[in-house]
């Protein structure tokens, strides 16, 4: 918000997405399981690998040796072994002792040592490491170091006798409430799965107990080539020589003939909802968890992918929920969110966390259960899913914009996720096509049919979390059973959203017409007078494919005021502007648009008023409709409204004086005009005396007569689409009886200051800030 009348704010550009092709999909058409955009391959031992070239950032490379092998594979006996495993990798290996590889982690400037530098999961174990390009033996030494992790760690009693101290405490560490909350919760989650008992952090009697035997056989009997991949992603000149590193470190090694099988754990599904109440008197504050857990998809073919698509949108929709909710009057939680995350390797969950006020955890549950119920009842609206189309849809339009800029780290992580988990990489340029033809057929049905995975029945965890004990099982199986009985007699109403309505324009003016056309054919422009008195003139550039601007000019403003009105008036656009300029509030306005490129702001200055829009061609519409709305609104400041603005002007008042630089610059103002009101900074007595009544008046005067306007409008302008939008809503603005703030350029009111006649010396000590500017 502004203060003062004055800057403007900047308009986003975007473009290239629209020009964005659609694509052919049949539904069943196969994703490509070959990642895009990635040199990936095979060697004869069974190892992939994944290079990429990529320049952020420069002269790094972010390289990974990724295992698919973790804690569940763990016997009862070797709980906690993968984990020690991947300590052991970092102290000594056939080539490289605990001193080298100390020394190469230095090297590159490197953390030291296990869990800096890998992750050990139930599933997999990823060792990563982040490496200058720039002197190129420090990559071969990388991906030979990430070879020897592969099959030469050096499991010896001496090694384990020394590590073991570094891992208790790293257990001892996990011991905290919220390590305690973690696992008890993964447990509740697992339960009647191996994965329950296989947490990576292990037993303590096997960290201290464990004989250096059973951790290499844990680790010959798992560590396969077959089982692993490295991957490179990083500023080179180009992948070959990448791909001939890896062949160089890991080619010669000779693979088992005879590898297990990487088993598949299963977690059981259960009808009945499990429930727990954590009372962890270290806890934050009080929170409550659903979770809904479903088997990973397959995601092989553009059906599936759409699918997914329609999730998110359904998790989204429901965001957008209870983010409203959360902010009305005393809320049943402070926020609260869902979303979708992979557990395990075969399961996935939907889940839905809140946090709220103390002894708040049944009520937040009842209402988070029973918005989930309202969209099984009711779906959502029409309007809400077009929003959450439009969002993810400029989602994917920024992530295909910066589509050059992505990390190489990212990257990297999207290849694990291929390699760990088969997530197709179908490459951001035909993930964002996809989208861009999916997103629109996706429809609210398929989207609100979502919420049938998110039933009680559908192996639910809830779980509180309280610093002192308040919510029993019994209240949760309770508000449970109600929710679902209020459900079944169809006895919860639908969602009473704030209302948006469709059209922006609600009438359609009537239109006018051209009373006078001059063409200037040495530079391609026309210019109009309309019925109405505005003048337009417009020219067809070819600058950009994607965008239309326009500037509409009228001479006249601040200065014209008498002094006791200027305040008042100054604060109008600022009051207007919560209120809303084109007639509905920002909020609404905000829903009204979403997904459409169109937008209008308005200036008023010392002597000239303008609004200036940028939009896409083919939301001309949308924007001059913009511009009808602020010329036919009357602004009426309503008491909240006036009360917002108020207290954040005076916030913004004692925030400047708080501020040296701004009472310097306000100095060189009192100098420079003479201490004119018009350039006095406005003080907290100034605002006492602010009529808002007037200032939302001078506001709407300001933009009520289209004859005092021209509006110039370049760019990618059709005139036969552009001419007919042009005399409906700009042509359409009724002309006032009397002309309203009619001024001729030349005989504008000047400014009252006074120059300074002297050479002013002048300074001012601020204890405040240590600051200097110069003179
Ligand atoms: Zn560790």
């Amino acid at each position: 918000m502004e203060l003062l009348p004055a800057g403007t704010p900047p308009i986003s550009k975007k473009q290239g997405f629209r020009s964005l092709k659609l694509v052919n999909v049949d539904m069943d058409q196969l994703l490509s399981d070959q990642p895009v955009g990635v040199d990936y391959g095979i060697l004869d031992n069974g190892l992939r690998y994944y290079v990429r070239c990529n320049s952020k950032p420069r002269m790094r490379a972010a390289l990974a040796l990724a295992v698919r092998a973790g804690s569940v594979l763990e016997e009862e006996d070797e709980r906690g072994v993968a984990h020690i495993v991947e300590h052991l990798a970092f102290s000594a290996t056939k080539k490289y002792t605990n001193h080298d590889i100390i020394k190469f982690l230095e090297s590159i400037g490197a953390e030291f040592g296990a869990c800096q530098n890998a992750v050990t999961s139930a599933d997999d174990t990823v060792y990563e490491l982040l490496v200058p390009v720039d002197k190129p033996e420090l990559l071969s030494r990388a991906i030979s170091v990430l070879a020897e992790f592969s099959s030469e760690i050096r499991v010896s009693k001496d090694d384990l006798e020394k590590e073991r101290g570094a891992v208790m405490e790293e257990y001892r560490g996990s011991r905290n409430a919220t390590g305690r909350l973690q696992d008890a919760h993964w447990i509740l989650m697992m339960e009647g799965s191996k994965y329950a008992e296989r947490l990576p952090i292990g037993l303590e009697r096997v960290i201290r107990t464990v004989s250096s035997e059973t951790v290499k056989h844990f680790y010959k009997k798992w560590y396969h080539l077959c089982n692993m991949a490295v991957i490179a992603v990083g500023d080179f000149s180009d992948t070959q020589g990448v791909v001939e590193l890896i062949k160089t470190h890991f080619g010669q090694k000779i693979p088992d003939p005879d590898p297990p099988l990487i088993p598949t754990i299963q977690v059981p599904s259960h009808d009945e909802p499990r429930f727990s109440c954590f009372v962890e008197s270290e806890a934050a504050g009080s929170a409550v968890m659903i979770s809904y857990k479903i088997p990973t998809d397959e995601l092989k073919t553009v059906k599936d992918y759409c699918n997914l698509l329609a999730e998110s949108m359904f998790l989204y929709a429901l965001n957008q929920r209870f983010f409203k909710i959360a902010r009305r009057n005393d809320p049943p939680y402070f926020s609260c969110s869902a979303a979708a995350d992979v557990l395990v390797r075969p399961l996935k969950a939907n889940i839905m966390t809140s946090s709220c006020k103390r002894k708040g955890t049944i009520e937040a549950l009842e209402s988070m259960l029973i918005e989930v119920a309202r969209v099984r009842l009711h779906g959502f609206s029409e309007r809400e899913i077009s929003v959450v189309r439009a969002l993810l849809m400029s989602e994917i339009e920024s992530a295909y914009l910066e589509r050059d800029q992505i990390q190489s780290t990212s990257l990297r992580d999207e290849y694990l996720q291929h390699f760990l988990h088969n997530e197709p990489v179908v490459g951001i340029e035909y993930e964002a096509q996809l989208q861009k033809t999916l997103l629109p057929h996706i429809s609210t049905l398929e989207v609100s049919k979502c919420s049938e995975k998110l039933r009680t029945s559908c192996s639910c965890v809830i779980k509180t979390i309280e610093p002192q004990p308040f919510a029993v099982l019994d209240d949760l199986k309770n508000v449970v059973k109600k929710v679902n009985l209020l459900e079944e007699e169809g006895r919860i109403s639908p969602w009473d959203d704030e209302h948006v309505p469709e059209e922006i324009v609600t009438t359609k003016p009537n239109m006018g017409h051209v009373v006078q056309e001059l063409k200037y054919s040495n530079i391609g422009a026309t210019e109009l007078i309309l019925s109405n008195g505005m003048r337009i003139c417009y020219k067809h550039t070819d600058f950009l494919d994607d965008q239309v601007i326009f500037t509409g000019y009228s001479y006249g403003g601040l200065s014209e005021l008498p002094e006791n009105e200027y305040f008042s008036c100054s604060m109008g656009p600022t009051i207007a502007g919560e209120i809303g300029v084109f007639g509905y509030r920002p909020s609404v306005l905000m829903d009204m648009l979403a997904g459409k490129r169109a937008e209008v702001g308005t200036k008023i200055g010392a002597y000239m008023r303008t609004f200036y829009g940028d939009c896409s061609p083919s939301d001309l519409e949308t924007a001059l409709q913009l511009v009808y709305q602020l010329f036919t609104t009357n602004l009426t400041p309503g008491e909240e409204d006036v009360k917002i603005v108020m207290q954040m002007a005076e916030e913004a008042v004692s925030a400047q004086d708080r501020d040296p630089y701004t009472a310097f610059t306000n100095r060189v103002k009192e100098l420079n005009y003479g201490n004119s009101y018009f350039f006095r900074p406005i003080r907290k007595s100034d605002l006492q005396k602010v009529d808002p009544r007037k200032a939302c008046e001078f506001f709407s005067t300001c933009f009520k007569d289209p004859s005092a306007f021209t509006v110039v409008i370049v760019g990618n302008i059709d005139p036969t689409i552009a001419m007919p939008l042009i005399l409906q809503y700009l042509g359409g603005i009724p002309k006032p009886p009397e002309p309203v703030m009619h001024f001729n350029r030349d005989e504008l009111k000047g400014l009252p200051f006074t120059f300074p006649t002297s050479i002013h010396r002048c300074y001012k000590h601020f204890s405040t800030l240590p600051i200097v500017h110069g003179c």
